[in-house]
């Protein structure tokens, strides 16, 4: 019986039938997905998908491109990627594509966090980051939102120490709605050390319409300390093929790939969002009937007495406080489902002008207070 025998360590015997997961990942909360719906009949606004099904012409060539998927995809997703650099002016080195910006996220957090260093944050924000820094073994610092649902620049800034590597910005803020202005992401960017990477997660940047609106690839042609994040996910309206990436200095790219994934980003998802590059036009008009929607539901609510944050996504936020989940049920049991967040809102994706009338109605109905 040639092999070799386990040793014994008694020092190791555990309780465990299985080997232990790591301290740092029993700790992680699960990420709580958005309802789906039971029935055909429900308005799914709890994910801030896209309401338009996609484009013809995206979805053409995903059909043509179905027929090559015995074959891996393009590990580079080199098309992809020249053609976001050229949207972009920037190299090609500088884009880095992933299965949603999500997973470029915890790329970038892999190739720059050690065990014990600090990501700043804001909070409440993307519930994806709390566990994306857990993951990493890193510690979350929580800087919270402003009396209006914004960030606090000035506590984040403050929060930086020496052990900080990297301060996440989302903008606009998943689930409360407001953007960051240039000028203060500038300020900021003084006043954070040049070793710290600043990543602005720009998810729904198609959606905002405001004065002095964040240009990220101006910050990153003068500050290589930056990472922009954007996604296929939202405007794009691509979620269901998980495409992202992220604009970088090239050596901040390298270690993003480096952490990657091969192979990550499959060949329909490369194909779709290519196609949705060519289509950019079309799909703008729908970003603008979107946000067209969102003043709609924004002023709808006000003038019920509601007070909804500036929203900047495709999505509105009502602090509902204690009354979160019994609401969230109650918009449930008409057919609306909202994304709620247990003691603190609701958060309630921008969706087709039926169910968005359909969200005033039940809005209509509950104490705004
Ligand atoms: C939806 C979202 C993303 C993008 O997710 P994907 O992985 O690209 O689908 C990133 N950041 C925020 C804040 C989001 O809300």
């Amino acid at each position: 019986m040639g092999g070799t025998r386990a040793r014994w360590h008694p020092e190791r015997v555990t309780t465990s039938p299985v080997p232990p997961l790591r301290q740092a990942v029993q700790q992680i909360p699960a990420y709580v997905p958005g309802a789906r719906p039971q029935g055909a009949s429900a308005h799914k606004l709890s994910s801030n998908e896209n309401p338009f099904p996609p484009l013809p012409s995206v979805r053409a060539a995903v059909e043509r491109a179905a027929g090559d998927l015995n074959r891996y995809p393009d590990m580079f997703a080199t098309e992809l990627v020249g053609a976001l650099a050229r949207r972009h002016g920037v190299e090609p080195a500088q884009v880095v594509a992933g299965t949603g910006s999500v997973a470029v996220l915890g790329h970038v957090l892999q190739a720059v966090c050690d065990a014990g260093d600090e990501v700043v944050h804001a909070w409440r924000s993307f519930e994806a980051y709390p566990i994306l820094v857990g993951l990493q073994g890193a510690v979350g610092v929580r800087v919270p939102l402003d009396a209006h649902g914004g960030h606090d620049l000035e506590r984040m800034a403050d929060a930086v120490t020496p052990r900080t590597r990297v301060l996440m910005l989302c903008t606009p803020n998943n689930p409360t709605g407001p953007a960051l202005h240039h000028t203060e992401v500038l300020d900021l960017l003084t006043a954070v050390p040049q070793d710290v990477l600043v990543v602005l997660d720009e998810a729904y940047v198609e959606f905002v319409r405001q004065a002095d609106p964040l240009d990220s690839r101006a910050v990153l042609a003068s500050h290589p300390n930056v990472v922009v994040l954007r996604t296929f996910s939202k405007a794009y309206g691509l979620a269901g093929l998980r495409v992202g990436y992220a604009l970088a200095h090239p050596e901040v790219a390298r270690g993003i790939r480096t952490a990657s994934t091969p192979f990550g980003v499959n060949h329909l998802a490369q194909v779709a969002a290519l196609a949705s590059l060519e289509a950019a036009d079309e799909l703008a008009q729908r970003v603008d009937a979107v946000v067209a929607e969102r003043e709609r539901l924004v002023t709808g609510l006000r003038a019920q007495g509601w007070t909804v944050p500036d929203a900047q996504g495709n999505f509105v936020w009502l602090a509902t406080g204690a009354r979160t989940a019994d609401l969230a049920a109650d918009a449930a049991a008409q057919g609306v489902l909202v994304r709620p967040f247990a003691g603190e809102g609701l958060r309630i994706s921008v969706g087709e002008p039926a169910a968005n009338d359909a969200v005033l109605h039940v809005t209509s109905a509950w104490p705004t207070t």
